[in-house]
């Protein structure tokens, strides 16, 4: 089965740490069992995904930096040969209670912030963590040194379909049979 959204064992949760103390260091070794598709791109982890989350105390809120370290399979979406990307990612969060007051104005808050009922013990970090793993995924990659993209004259293994434009639609929209 493709992974296309957040597998149920994707599954994050990190500790808030007590007001006042250094803050939390939480890191997982993720791995997943199959290949990702997002966009019609074939993504697959090579080697665990680091994951770190350091949770800190920010006034009323709870900030999480995260860091996303790893590298992972795909094809070059010119030519469809398999490339290897490293991915060394940063994101910042912050997880800020409910206001009491419902006119309250977060306009001018600059970094992403996750609004929660309350700050409890835990924070359930799962779907931001999906968020910035699908947004650290390159969009359209491509090989680093140049490459031709498919055209007619492109030599074609055996088993790849013989117009080079039904393999993109093959490898985007998966086989028919
Ligand atoms: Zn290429």
């Amino acid at each position: 089965m493709t992974i296309r959204e957040m597998p149920e064992s994707w599954r994050f949760v990190v500790e808030v740490p007590e007001e006042g103390s250094e803050g939390t260091h939480r890191q997982w070794d993720v791995t997943l069992p199959d290949d990702i598709s997002l966009g019609g791109i074939p993504y697959r982890l090579k080697s665990p995904l680091v994951v770190s989350v350091d949770l800190s105390r920010s006034g009323e809120g709870v900030r999480a930096d995260i860091r996303l370290v790893g590298s992972i399979k795909t094809e070059c979406s010119r030519c469809l040969s398999t490339l290897e990307v490293a991915l060394d990612e940063n994101f910042g969060y912050c997880y800020v209670p409910q206001p009491d007051d419902e006119e309250s104005d977060d306009a001018d808050l600059s970094e992403d912030v996750m609004v929660v009922t309350r700050i409890g013990k835990t924070i359930d970090i799962s779907q931001v963590l999906w968020e910035c793993f699908v947004v650290s995924m390159p969009p359209f990659p491509q090989c680093p040194e140049g490459c031709d993209s498919i055209g007619p004259f492109t030599t074609r293994e055996e088993g790849e379909a013989a117009d080079p434009r039904f393999q993109i639609l093959a490898d985007k929209f998966g086989s028919f049979t």
